[in-house]
């Protein structure tokens, strides 16, 4: 099977589980596991932050940041189509009772001047109180969209000058970095703080990581017990992080190419209506013939290929570690030969 559902379909490698087996573990809520304290600290200096914490999920990492931002009651700006909002279960207005301003925005990201014209008056009372600003890069929704850097520091600069944080799920982050070879610290002075997943491209079993100042981090850690998330020898599955973050980041310059050599196959297909240009490692295809969209999926499967429905009339498919210069060629040979 080539699996282009998700990156989060990755396998651990064979190098990635020694590590993990060798791993020196200790309790981690008494903050005693040498390899997530490990793996927390090379965070935290890989991104010229003050300090990391490693939880389960990107959803626990962003729910954590957003506890901690935001008081019942406050208001989240935030993309209709970003993961925080549509794909965490409510969690937003779960675990924190908050309201969300939803702002629409080219291939899921915003800009400064959307994000203005929706900052509350905290001095009238019927409005809530506007605490946060969430961006997503690279953008799921927008085809793995990355954001101008130009953008976000106006961003960044609106929000201090407006005196509320701004939070980054960077669930791909790394895939944005690696394509814009923009210094990651640089890059994280934007921001209060950042969730990063470590389970996606980055090819680990399990794991998120959230970064930011000492003192948030310390409330993190709180939130994080609270909401379940405190694990004991954690060490064993932060090993396979670990190891992500320092052999597995420049390789996703294959998996963007990968990506692009996909979408210059489609493009010449009569079938494929669009592709959200590619920037990264998600295709995004909008089909000619929508009500075919299940049917294409069912075609390739005979193949050995497994690809995603991505909403009414649309398609995703998603180059990760395990996808193979070879499995490549097989998923264009097999596109070209679809008949629908
Ligand atoms: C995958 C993803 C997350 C986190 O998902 P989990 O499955 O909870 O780890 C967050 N944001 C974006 C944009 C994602 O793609």
């Amino acid at each position: 099977m080539i699996d282009l559902r998700s990156d989060t379909v990755t396998q651990p490698s064979r190098e990635m589980k020694e590590f993990m087996i060798n791993a020196q573990v200790g309790d981690d809520v008494f903050s005693e596991d040498p390899t997530v304290n490990e793996l927390q600290d090379y965070a935290a200096r890989f991104f010229g932050m003050e300090a990391a914490l490693f939880c389960a999920s990107g959803t626990q990492t962003n729910q954590i940041a957003i506890n901690v931002h935001v008081q019942p009651g406050g208001e989240v700006i935030c993309h209709e189509e970003s993961h925080i909002y549509k794909y965490e279960g409510g969690g937003i207005a779960r675990n924190s009772g908050a309201s969300v301003r939803l702002l629409t925005g080219d291939r899921g990201r915003l800009n400064v001047e959307a994000i203005s014209k929706w900052v509350n008056n905290p001095e009238d009372v019927h409005f809530p109180l506007t605490q946060l600003v969430s961006l997503e890069d690279t953008a799921n929704r927008g085809g793995g969209a990355i954001y101008d850097i130009e953008e976000i520091k106006k961003i960044s600069s609106f929000c201090k000058e407006n005196n509320f944080p701004l939070h980054l799920d960077g669930a791909r982050l790394m895939n944005a970095l690696v394509e814009t070879k923009i210094n990651p610290k640089e890059y994280a002075s934007n921001f209060d703080s950042i969730s990063l997943c470590l389970s996606k491209g980055l090819g680990a079993p399990v794991g998120s990581l959230l970064i930011g100042s000492s003192s948030f981090i310390k409330k993190s850690r709180r939130v994080r017990k609270v909401f379940g998330g405190g694990m004991r020898q954690a060490g064993i599955i932060a090993a396979g992080g670990l190891y992500a973050m320092k052999y597995n980041v420049n390789r996703l310059k294959e998996d963007h190419d990968h990506a692009k050599l996909l979408e210059a196959t489609l493009l010449e297909l009569k079938w494929v209506k669009s592709i959200l240009p590619v920037q990264t490692n998600i295709v995004v295809i909008e089909l000619e013939f929508p009500e075919k969209r299940d049917e294409i999926i069912t075609e390739l499967l005979k193949d050995g290929i497994r690809i995603m429905a991505f909403g009414p009339g649309m398609l995703r498919m998603v180059t990760h570690l395990d996808v193979s210069p070879d499995d490549i060629k097989k998923v264009q040979k097999a596109l070209c030969e679809l008949t629908v």
